[in-house]
């Protein structure tokens, strides 16, 4: 009997398994049951197959066609769901075909007739529980992946500073060791101090390129920074897949929800270094090089002219102060923190100071002010110190240095003159009453946050040949 033999391989089979094994395999237990009936091999269609779709199939299209031109009287395959499986319209297609050309399907258990009436039942009940199947294959599918990844398997794409290899059967990792150096640096200076962005600058100019795209970004550098796989670690679960009106959407899970497990490639971070780049990846800005913590009170006000994005505050690698920069890369240049926030505090004092301030209780006035007023002195002294470092680091020029500590010297001045009054057996009766600068001096920046954001309903912040410029749109303008 002319028989043709169709071979396929689902991609969910027995991830351990290369392909070409349960080819194998399944090819030679249907030689031996060709020889066993004396069928006449006369075509071969072998393919590995992903889908349900009948036509992403071309073997099973090439062998329906041949089935169709008479070229056999039976095909011979593992079993009747590897011919069936898809929608009930192309199952439909696939039995059709073979029934208007009485060609008989003959698997290693038994032979299928379709013209036979009997047979033809079964054979559709048949495709109908293959159909069933394939739900359970695709749950088998995430255990194969998932058992995998618990014996140390990875299974992924190659993350920069690896490449793909096999350990008997399991597929792993193996080192670049060209691109694990350059791994090795950037754990190391991100634990120096290193920002991403500078990171990421450095390994561009080192002439490092990622896997799939022209240059790092400081993104980039991030994800390679959390990724334990460095570790030798294998990570599954790290991230899923949403599928929205026919897109696919990368998610990242949260942290909690990754598996990591012992993998069988070699670490290229030793897991100390690894473990102080998390500490300074969860605490970014607060630890490393004595960088204080940077709490931004203009926080969500300043936006970016060009895209209308948020400016972050983010802190300098080993110096102190930050820089606002929009999100966007490459949007606009960035400034100066602090230089940005005392020119909107310049600006927004005397508005501040139209605002009337509730009348209270002399006595409960003068203990409030000389409470104010100590906290402002700490925090002048505060920025005293904080102006040197900034000189010392080279953050402000000599000039600009000079600038900020005479206006320095005035607040100061007038601090010390408040205190005189204060301290003076009139006090309370002639003092000045609260004044908003005193207020603002004294205020913790996510009390000065909440008072601009009373204010202030958005700061648009432009640079223009060199000059930073803010524009204020106020929620309310005080009465004059
Ligand atoms: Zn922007």
């Amino acid at each position: 009997m002319k028989t043709l033999l169709y071979l396929r391989k689902s991609r969910a089979e027995d991830l351990s398994d290369s392909t070409g094994d349960t080819l194998r395999r399944h090819r030679e237990a249907l030689e031996e049951t060709a020889r066993a009936l004396r069928l006449e091999i006369c075509g071969v269609y072998e393919e590995v197959v992903s889908g349900e779709d009948l036509y992403a199939r071309p073997e099973m299209l090439r062998l329906l066609r041949d089935v169709r031109d008479g070229a056999c009287e039976a095909v011979l395959c593992m079993d009747i769901d590897r011919l069936g499986r898809g929608t009930m319209s192309q199952q439909g297609v696939i039995l059709e075909t073979f029934k208007e050309a009485g060609v008989k399907i003959i698997t290693p258990q038994r032979t299928y007739d379709l013209l036979d009436e009997t047979d033809e039942d079964y054979t559709e009940l048949q495709t109908f529980f293959a159909r069933k199947e394939l739900k359970l294959i695709k749950k088998r599918m995430r255990r194969g992946v998932e058992r995998t990844a618990a014996e140390g398997g990875y299974l992924a794409n190659a993350p920069f500073g690896y490449e793909k290899s096999r350990e008997g059967k399991l597929p792993t990792l193996r080192p670049i060791e060209e691109e694990a150096a350059f791994v090795r640096q950037m754990f190391l200076l991100y634990a120096q101090g290193e920002g991403t962005s500078a990171i990421a600058g450095f390994l561009n100019a080192c002439g490092a390129r990622p896997r799939r795209s022209e240059a790092f970004t400081r993104g980039a550098v991030a994800s390679i920074l959390r990724n334990p796989v460095y570790t030798g670690a294998v990570v599954w679960n790290r991230r899923r897949f949403l599928r929205a009106g026919g897109r696919c959407r990368k998610v990242e899970n949260a942290p909690e929800r990754w598996i990591v497990t012992p993998g069988k490639h070699p670490a290229i971070v030793e897991q100390s270094l690894f473990d102080l780049v998390q500490e300074r990846l969860r605490g970014r800005g607060r630890s490393g090089g004595g960088a204080r913590a940077l709490v931004n009170p203009f926080a969500g006000l300043i936006r970016c002219a060009r895209c209308g994005g948020l400016m972050q505050l983010r802190p300098r690698a080993n110096k102190p102060g930050g820089y606002l920069l929009c999100e966007k890369k490459g949007c606009c240049p960035s400034c100066d923190f602090t230089a940005a926030a005392d020119a909107l505090r310049e600006a927004l004092l005397p508005l501040l100071r139209r605002i009337p301030l509730p009348a209270r209780g002399e006595q409960e006035d003068a203990l409030r002010r000389e409470e104010l007023l100590l906290g402002a002195q700490k925090r002048l002294a505060g920025r005293r110190a904080r102006l040197c470092e900034l000189l010392e680091t080279g953050v402000y020029t000599a000039e600009l240095y000079e600038e900020r500590l005479r206006i320095l010297r005035e607040q100061e001045e007038a601090l010390v003159g408040q205190l005189h009054a204060l301290a003076s057996p009139a006090a309370g009766r002639d003092a000045a009453p609260l004044s908003a600068a005193d207020a603002l001096a004294n205020a913790s920046p996510a009390e000065e946050n909440r008072l601009w954001r009373l204010l202030v309903s958005s700061i648009l912040c432009r640079s223009e040949d060199g000059a930073v410029l803010f524009e204020v749109r106020l929620r309310c303008l005080p009465p004059a």
